[in-house]
């Protein structure tokens, strides 16, 4: 039978084994640092901003294989979106994993690839590994330069 479950595990597997867009983005205009002390992961988002698009991105650094994934699979999201539609996905995806309720289908849906990531609901402190490219990208897209903590 089909296991979504399987298939998620899978996803998270192949994006923290392959993370895509890793390394140093020459021409970067925004950047930022995060850290999440809890797990020790640690990651820099560099990002090209031009006329409110992001043209590319790319991350760098260690962590778990929940934040690496998270990370690989925020950056291939976010290349060639609005700032705002990036922003309103960090969003989305934050809600669905701090909430209460569960996820409904098409909420899963509308987050594509994310849905993945949304088991670490059970699991708070999984929830800093997986949310931290996320806050770290909304940390260089707002110019943040003060390195982003998830504690
Ligand atoms: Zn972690």
């Amino acid at each position: 039978m089909f296991d979504l479950k399987d298939l998620y595990q899978e996803v998270i597997i192949d994006h923290s084994r392959r993370p895509r867009h890793f390394g140093k983005l020459a021409d970067s205009n925004r950047e930022a640092e995060g850290f999440n002390p809890l797990c020790g992961d640690r990651l820099v988002v560099a990002l090209i901003v031009e006329d409110g698009l992001v043209r590319d991105v790319a991350f760098e650094g260690v962590g778990c294989a929940i934040s690496t994934a998270s990370a690989s699979m925020m950056t291939d999201m976010v290349v060639g979106k609005a700032e705002s539609e990036a922003r309103a996905l960090f969003r989305q995806f934050q809600e669905l994993v701090t909430r209460k309720a569960p996820p409904t289908a098409d909420e899963l849906a509308a987050i594509e690839k994310l849905a993945a990531l949304t088991g670490v609901r059970a699991f708070p402190a999984r929830v800093k590994c997986a949310t931290l490219a996320w806050h770290t990208l909304a940390a260089a897209l707002d110019e943040q330069h003060e390195a982003v903590k998830t504690e």
